[in-house]
């Protein structure tokens, strides 16, 4: 079956979010769950923050006294508990981060005052409340500030951290079988004859499995004979999910596709309107899934970071997967014949403009080594102008 690319990746998530089988968990020191997929809902241990404090370094006072002359009757630091109350026609010098004391409604800035020994003039009208940052207002204790299934990023380390969090439950990494297919392939230590390549898509693949959270597994090359490609296939099927590079064009020695039609499976698609990556394969065999990528390197690589990285994340416990899209600014026109969405190695630059960058076909991977970005060129519109906009997916 040929699919849109829409379609196609819809179809992904959609089977494979209906199949996520019991994953287990493990505990990770809270340094060493970056990237790592959540696997119960963290929740806060106590107020964030834990009480009313003051947001700048200033002066608390009562919004009633103002514009003053007030009397300074002391100070409260960060770390300190704020002690004395605040009586009428005083002011407490405060610190960011310190407590707010008893009586003080809002704090003026250091910045915003005159001081003469121990008195305090406003030199600018000030707003009740202002500068304080409330108990509670960022999350209450017990609520859930991280839902379950969610990669963990920079920011959500600190949130973890700061409710108490020193071990963290995730997810185990999803094993993926990567099984290149062959006859031409040698490996990267060989001296290829011209009529050889080096086996160079195991290690994009397996940098990218790692990228998307998954644990990969590299097998030996399966020479395109079925009775070994068969073999291969079975050992692979052992992990969560096969990653099948090569064998699924319309050749005489592609055999990828037979093999797995006799192990039974079942096919989803069978061919995708994109360029590179046109052939590419996903289905379902004895309860694992499997893609059969197309083993042009640039096909290999686009066509697992549209399609089947969306299956590694939801496997690897993920509630969602999303494709990078950013937009970049053509500064050349585009032209593309309509019918394929194309990916296309380009360079976004640090403002946004976007340059092609030129490769000659799905095998130049010199090309996309140099690119930061593929563009997205739409399969229903065939022009773009310099100065129009286009989504890219970064690298
Ligand atoms: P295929 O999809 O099997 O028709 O392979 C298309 C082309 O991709 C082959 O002619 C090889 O040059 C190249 N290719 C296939 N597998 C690999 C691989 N593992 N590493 C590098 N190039 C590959
Ligand atoms: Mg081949």
């Amino acid at each position: 079956m040929t699919l849109t690319f829409r379609d196609a990746r819809e179809c992904v998530v959609r089977e494979v979010s209906a199949r996520v089988p019991v994953l287990f968990t493990e505990e990770v020191p809270l340094a060493a769950a970056g990237s790592r997929v959540l696997a119960l809902p963290a929740t806060a241990d106590r107020d964030l923050p834990a009480l009313d404090r003051s947001v700048r370094d200033g002066f608390a006072v009562r919004a009633a006294d103002l514009p003053g002359p007030l009397k300074i009757a002391g100070e409260v630091r960060a770390g300190e508990a704020a002690l004395a109350p605040l009586h009428p026609g005083e002011a407490i010098e405060i610190m960011t981060g310190a407590p707010l004391p008893a009586g003080a409604d809002t704090v003026v800035m250091v910045e915003h005052v005159t001081r003469q020994e121990a008195t305090l003039h406003l030199d600018r009208p000030a707003t009740k409340g202002q500068f304080i940052s409330r108990r509670g207002e960022e999350a209450r204790a017990g609520q859930v500030l991280i839902e379950a299934g969610k990669r963990l990023d920079s920011s959500d380390l600190a949130v973890l951290a700061s409710s108490g969090h020193a071990t963290v439950s995730v997810f185990a990494r999803p094993r993926v079988a990567i099984l290149p297919t062959g006859d031409e392939l040698v490996d990267v230590d060989a001296v290829p004859h011209p009529h050889q390549v080096r086996n160079s898509n195991v290690y994009s693949l397996a940098r990218q499995v790692e990228v998307a959270g998954g644990s990969p597994e590299i097998l030996p090359v399966a020479r395109d004979r079925e009775e070994h490609t068969r073999e291969l296939i079975e050992r692979a099927l052992t992990a969560d999910l096969l990653l099948l590079s090569g064998g699924v064009s319309a050749g005489k020695y592609d055999v990828v596709e037979r093999v797995l039609a006799d192990l039974g499976a079942e096919f989803y698609f069978d061919r995708v309107k994109i360029q590179p990556g046109q052939p590419v394969v996903f289905g379902r065999v004895r309860d694992r899934f499997f893609f059969g990528l197309p083993g042009n390197p640039g096909s290999t690589m686009v066509t697992f970071e549209i399609l089947a990285r969306a299956a590694v994340e939801l496997l690897g416990g993920q509630r969602e997967s999303v494709l990078p899209f950013a937009l970049g600014r053509l500064t050349e026109p585009f032209h593309h014949k309509p019918g394929l969405t194309r990916f296309l190695p380009a360079r976004l630059s640090g403002m946004g403009d976007l340059v092609r960058v030129p490769w000659h076909g799905s095998s130049d991977m010199p090309a996309i080594s140099r690119a930061n970005a593929f563009l997205v060129a739409d399969a229903e519109r065939e022009q773009w102008n310099a100065g129009d906009t286009m989504p890219v997916l970064l690298k």
